[in-house]
């Protein structure tokens, strides 16, 4: 028998309709390079963007075609993200920071219509437009005056593009199963694979970010993604804030800067912050250094990568903040667990909390979780076993764009992540499973003895990485970025360890960086560092 309940499409249309009709006034606040300050509100947001979905109408969009944008967290950007999908197009968000010959590949291999970019980018642009034979139509996203003179073939203004259009737009009812975006991952090895979400997987991926032991989003707060609209969905916070009716704060092209987040964060109000570490860390060293503090924020969410143990205690102990640690990955739209205590959690002691707080989280209803040895096998829940974590569930990607096969493997998507999960569904990555150093047959976890090293006072970014021995195959090396004015020797790093980690996981050897490289998400490049530190003959002996 079936239920006799309404069959509504799960859409990003339907969501806006919500946003309009009950939080149409919530603010949205951002930062472009015009305009340092700009105020407007959801309903304003939804009337430009019908005006863009008429633009493109007359342009010549279909349904289904892709709308590239390479663009900072702003309120043109976030027109976009509910304009196209809307009506019917896809928004394929690309990562500016990518290598030339990346972007190029994206862009073609996504066959996209029209490229929508940022002011600041625009020498980018200059430079690949001639790469990108498909992209018919350029956009830069400012005002008709801030537009330059420039060398790509028809270049027009965003205010340009949708001046005069109308106002409403009439929106299609679409199959929730329709394709409404899509992302790149950065592909650590061979090209980047193409993740398309669908409205479906948009809107219960959004209902599930805003549960209590999710980011825990209310009305009233004020949220600031500083982690960038094209990675992950900004971690799906566009969808989520407005879903709720929080106001957005939005940094624009200031999202690597310390003193421009804090300045925002305390004259906006921001309750909830979301970014990758390096951000985190960055502005923890702001705070120490200039002796501000951050008035109003109660969570700082942090994934991408692990949250070093340092960075979540002396936020906590120096500005009273709570660091709430998150994992998920772009196949994943990108929400796969999130750390919130459960009951037993007030029984822990301190120490044994703070392990607890460490670990990825807890995966929300929508994302089932197993471990897996090499063969396939199922390992047990209990805290110990170390395994392959493979996922399911309504937003994880089960083909990527334009791949002949499945991404699965029985049914389960493996997330290259390696890690344990405890009784009470905690589940703690020790390491990418290309990361792991192997020593003597066990493995090594780099993510502990980077924790361990960051506590150092010195330090201020550390790294593991692999080294070929010939006794043990692996080895790992300690890579250190010193703390402006700090010193440390190598001799007195390697001690550090000692007590903190089994004997034989103490690290051979330490380099030490002016900087570690980055990927073009923010994380930690362990393959630069292995080019840089291995193949340049630097190996531990
Ligand atoms: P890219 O590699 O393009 O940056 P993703 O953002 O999708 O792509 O990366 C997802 C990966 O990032 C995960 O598989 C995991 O290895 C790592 N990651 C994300 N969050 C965390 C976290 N909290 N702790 C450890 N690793 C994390």
């Amino acid at each position: 028998m079936k239920g006799l309940m309404m069959d509504c499409p799960l859409t990003v249309t339907s969501l806006m309709r919500h946003v309009n009709a009950q939080h149409g006034a919530s603010e949205v606040y951002s930062l472009t390079v015009e305009n340092p300050a700009h105020r407007s509100t959801y309903a304003e947001i939804f009337k430009r963007c019908a005006q863009l979905a008429n633009a493109l109408r007359r342009l010549g969009l279909n349904r289904g075609d892709r709308v590239a944008t390479l663009a900072w967290n702003d309120y043109r950007h976030m027109e976009l993200y509910y304009g196209v999908s809307c009506m019917g197009g896809v928004l394929h968000t690309v990562n500016p920071r990518l290598f030339p010959e990346q972007l190029q590949y994206i862009v073609n291999h996504a066959e996209d219509r029209y490229l929508f970019a940022d002011p600041l980018l625009l020498p980018l642009l200059e430079k690949m437009h001639e790469a990108f034979p498909a992209v018919e139509r350029y956009v830069l996203l400012c005002g008709k005056d801030a537009l330059p003179e420039s060398s790509v073939p028809g270049l027009i203004s965003y205010e340009e593009l949708i001046e005069g259009e109308d106002e409403r737009y009439d929106w299609p009812e679409l199959d929730e199963n329709t394709a409404s975006s899509m992302c790149y991952t950065s592909g650590t090895t061979g090209n980047p694979k193409g993740v398309l979400y669908s409205h479906r997987s948009t809107v219960l991926h959004t209902y599930a970010s805003g549960l209590s032991d999710a980011i825990n989003l209310r009305s009233a707060d004020v949220v600031l993604p500083v982690v960038p609209m094209f990675h992950a969905n900004a971690w799906g916070v566009v969808y989520c804030a407005p879903m709720v009716g929080a106001k957005l704060v939005l940094p624009g092209p200031r999202a690597g800067d310390p003193e421009a987040l804090v300045a925002m964060m305390n004259s906006e109000r921001v309750d909830v912050a979301l970014g990758v570490p390096t951000v985190w860390l960055g502005l923890l060293n702001y705070l120490d250094a200039s002796g501000r503090r951050l008035e109003t924020v109660r969570n700082l969410v942090v994934g991408g990568a692990a949250c070093p143990r340092s960075m979540m205690v002396d936020f906590q102990a120096r500005y009273g903040i709570s660091v709430c640690h998150a994992w998920g990955m772009t196949e994943m739209s990108p929400l796969g667990s999130v750390n919130a205590p459960t009951a037993g959690s007030a029984k822990l002691d301190d120490k044994a909390l703070l392990a607890q707080r460490l670990t990825q989280g807890r995966a929300p209803y929508g994302v089932e979780m197993r471990l897996t040895d090499d063969d396939g096998n199922e390992l047990p829940r209990d805290g110990k076993a170390v395994g392959r974590l493979q996922v399911r569930g309504p937003w994880v990607a089960r083909r990527y764009y334009r791949a002949e096969e499945s991404a699965l493997k029985d049914g389960w998507f493996d997330t290259g992540d390696v890690a344990s999960i405890d009784s009470n569904g905690f589940m703690n990555i020790t390491d990418r499973t290309k990361d792991l150093i192997k020593s003597g047959g066990e493995w090594i976890s780099s993510i502990e003895l980077e924790d361990v090293a960051m506590t150092h006072p010195a330090v201020s970014e550390a790294a593991v990485i692999a080294t070929p021995h010939e006794k043990w195959t692996e080895r790992p090396l300690l890579i250190v970025c010193l703390k402006e004015g700090a010193s440390a020797e190598a001799d007195e790093l390697i001690a550090w360890f000692e007590g903190k980690v089994a004997r034989w996981w103490i690290p051979d050897g330490v380099r030490f960086a002016d900087e570690l490289p980055h990927t073009a998400t923010g994380k930690v490049s362990k393959l630069k560092l292995r080019e840089q530190f291995i193949a340049g003959g630097a190996a531990a002996s």
